[in-house]
């Protein structure tokens, strides 16, 4: 639809970036254009309605840029994830593979509370392995998982069957 194309033209493809062979996707064009970056806000606030979300939790670091608006925007908090060794209280920490080496990531031990349902939001799901680790993350915290929603989906890496049994029945969506 509409929506697609407009945000698909905003992307741009920079080839050998980070490395040769690989392609990445560059978000930072769509973030410049309001027109774009508030119907893609848009979009995330209406995945936060059709899931009852009450918390928006933006993984490091596009993932801040995108779901601070939402959350503003659904009248509901943000909650960071963060690369570990940058939160400055109590943390929950959470290791995941990567093609070459492991990574963690953290959130605040108290930053959800049971029963607090949550919306994930990232720019782009490539393997899959960040938003894997991020939805242990969640359910550790006490929270249950309402969703994970992304700006793009790189079908081609398949980290949606990867992310599947993380899921849990939740939904995926890319935009
Ligand atoms: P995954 O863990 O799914 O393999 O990688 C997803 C993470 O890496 C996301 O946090 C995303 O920001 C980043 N990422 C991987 N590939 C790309 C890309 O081509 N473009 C952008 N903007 N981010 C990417």
């Amino acid at each position: 639809d509409g929506l697609r194309e407009l945000l698909l033209s905003r992307i741009a493809d920079v080839p050998d970036y980070p490395k040769q062979g690989v392609v990445f996707k560059d978000i930072t064009p769509l973030l410049a254009d309001p027109a774009a970056f508030g119907a893609l806000t848009d979009a995330f606030v209406s995945l936060c309605e059709r899931y009852e979300a009450d918390k928006v939790v933006g993984l490091e670091a596009r993932g801040f840029i995108l779901a601070a608006p939402v959350a503003v925007r659904a009248g509901i908090g943000f909650v960071p994830v963060r690369k570990a060794g940058k939160l400055p209280g109590a943390t929950l920490r959470q290791a995941y593979d990567l093609e070459y080496g492991a990574a963690e990531i953290e959130i605040h031990a108290d930053a959800l509370a049971p029963g607090d349902r949550v919306l994930v939001i990232d720019d782009v799901l490539a393997t899959g392995g960040t938003a894997e680790a991020s939805l242990e993350l969640v359910r550790r915290a006490g929270a249950e998982v309402a969703g994970v929603a992304v700006l793009l989906e790189l079908g081609f890496l398949a980290g949606r069957q990867r992310l599947g049994p993380g899921l849990k029945g939740a939904p995926l969506e890319s935009l």
